[in-house]
């Protein structure tokens, strides 16, 4: 008898736009096929865990029938596209968000058959959606050195990405998406009347480094200029040849954008995508302070009905939560939005069946968001130990207990009036929960172990600072204690805790906690 292997499968989900359809299906083969449970991810995706080899096709084919797709969800493409989930009908930008992010999945879709071969018998499954036209030109379109003609890959050629690529899309302002971690980040420039300008692009944005390996590094993005509306699918396709043919294949650990858009530095990154893309790009046009949005809580969608943000402790869907949630996204059709941290929103709903929707849920121990914790609300783990093979140790199955220990030991400092702590913990220092960006990052570095960082901020616009190695998940207190009661004596009137951090900075920090005696 062979061995019973077993895999994670991944969804793809452009802006995070789930049809009722899909939901029904992802919830019905968890039960069938997974372990019962279901993950919303940072990318807008699902992850199914526990599927047995002999299932896999029949959940494949499961998720493409039910106008679901697991194309190009991993491996060295673009990764699934990212967008607000905001459910505003009646704001254009949020739209053009969604529209572009579809199309880009659609442009850098791998092209080989192989896909349908293996999970259809080949039968290439259409979705409701003709082929954009412009995707096809664009797509087509040999511009310098893209000249892959006959290859069922246009764009990647023979030997796909060095490594994996990730897009964001927002509009000013809306930093819900984690922009600067993205390999390319690209922000909807309107009129006032809403009319689509064109596009702010930003390049070399990652999270993922090794642990005892300096060379490798998280990154936030820089700006790189701005192209015209009409130009977008070309700008998209330069940057990623450039990364294509320059990107190191040497070594993996070396392979994202961010290192060589730093090996480069921008005028010359700048000027290598003008080559592919056969013009110049704009100056780069300035734009408002960022701002943190989750999408929880009842929200109006600008068409008279109203959406519900519903917070998912570290993107876990199981047990009363899940089944009350399908029963009322069976109940009343609802679509379904995945933010960027993990959670939910239910979308086009009749106000009038907002009882029984609250009724519903409240019963299965569904919190609103106004009954949260602001810290819990904010944080995010991983899923790691047992279900990722590259975790060192636990995040997942941590982070609540680790929340826990850390508003009591806020509460017995007086930090109680503490409004926001964002919290990230992962299990391996590849970074999926974004650890890099929080105020306070645990990064798996050993068994029961983390590297702690410090100093990111509240609106995800700057990398916290690695502060210590090998802190036991038994010391966190006793590291935290001497941090936290310093930020209480010295912190500035209603300065953030991750703002403090990166004022003092870490060796400062080191210094002044050092002598330290807990009262
Ligand atoms: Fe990602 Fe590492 Fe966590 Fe696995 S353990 S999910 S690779 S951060």
């Amino acid at each position: 008898k062979g061995k019973a292997y077993m895999f994670m499968m991944r969804t793809k989900q452009p802006a995070g736009l789930v049809s009722n359809q899909l939901y029904l299906t992802m919830d019905d083969l968890a039960d069938q096929f997974g372990n019962g449970t279901l993950r919303l991810t940072t990318r807008q995706t699902y992850q199914l865990h526990g599927v047995l080899k002999q299932d896999l096709k029949s959940v494949f084919s499961s998720v493409i029938k039910n106008m679901g797709s697991t194309l190009g969800a991993c491996g060295d493409v673009n990764r699934n596209v990212l967008a607000p989930p905001a459910p505003c009908t009646d704001r254009p930008e949020y739209a053009e968000c969604e529209r572009l992010a579809e199309q880009l999945a659609d442009l850098l879709a791998p092209q080989s058959g192989a896909y349908y071969d293996i999970w259809l018998d080949g039968e290439k499954f259409v979705s409701s959606q003709m082929e954009d036209p412009a995707v096809t030109e664009a797509r087509a379109f040999n511009g310098f050195g893209t000249n892959f003609e006959g290859s069922p890959e246009p764009i990647y050629g023979q030997l796909f990405l060095p490594r994996k690529f990730k897009i964001a899309i927002t509009v000013p302002g809306d930093n819900s998406v984690d922009l600067l971690t993205n390999d390319l980040g690209i922000v909807v420039i309107a009129d006032e009347a809403g009319a689509v300008l064109g596009y702010d692009l930003l390049v070399g944005g990652g999270m993922g480094r090794t642990n005892r390996n300096a060379a490798t590094y998280p990154r936030i993005a820089d700006a790189l200029g701005f192209v015209a509306k009409e130009d977008i699918l070309h700008a998209v396709k330069a940057i990623v040849a450039t990364q294509r043919d320059y990107g190191r294949r040497d070594d993996r650990k070396m392979a994202r954008l961010k290192y060589l858009v730093d090996e480069w530095g921008v005028p010359k990154f700048r000027s290598v995508v003008e080559q592919y893309f056969g013009k110049k790009l704009q100056p780069f046009r300035p734009l408002p302070a960022w701002e943190y949005k989750d999408y929880l809580g009842w929200m109006e969608q600008g068409d008279g009905k109203l959406a519900y943000g519903i917070f998912v402790e570290n993107g876990r869907l199981k047990g009363e939560m899940k089944k009350a949630l399908r029963t009322v996204i069976e109940r009343y059709e609802l679509p379904v939005r995945l933010t960027p941290n993990q959670n939910l929103i239910l979308t086009a709903i009749d106000p009038s069946w907002k009882a029984d929707i609250l009724a519903t849920l409240t019963s299965a121990g569904v919190k609103d968001v106004v009954d949260l914790d602001s810290m819990v609300r904010t944080s995010m783990a991983c899923p790691a130990l047992p279900l990722c093979g590259l975790a060192v140790t636990e995040a997942e199955r941590s982070l609540p207990d680790i929340n826990r220990r850390l508003r009591a030991l806020l509460t017995g400092l007086g930090l109680d009036d503490l409004e926001s702590l964002v919290v990230r913990m992962t299990g391996c220092p590849n970074g999926c929960a974004r650890p890099y960006m929080a105020e306070l990052g645990f990064v798996g570095d050993g068994p029961n172990s983390y590297q702690l960082w410090l100093g990111g901020s509240l609106n995800q616009t700057r990398l916290a600072e690695a502060f210590q190695d090998r802190v036991k998940l038994q010391d966190i207190e006793k590291t935290l204690e001497p941090i936290f009661f310093l930020y209480k004596q010295r912190r500035a009137p209603g300065e953030p805790f991750g703002d403090f951090c990166a004022r003092v900075g870490s060796s400062a920090i080191r210094d002044y906690t050092k002598g330290y005696v807990a009262e």
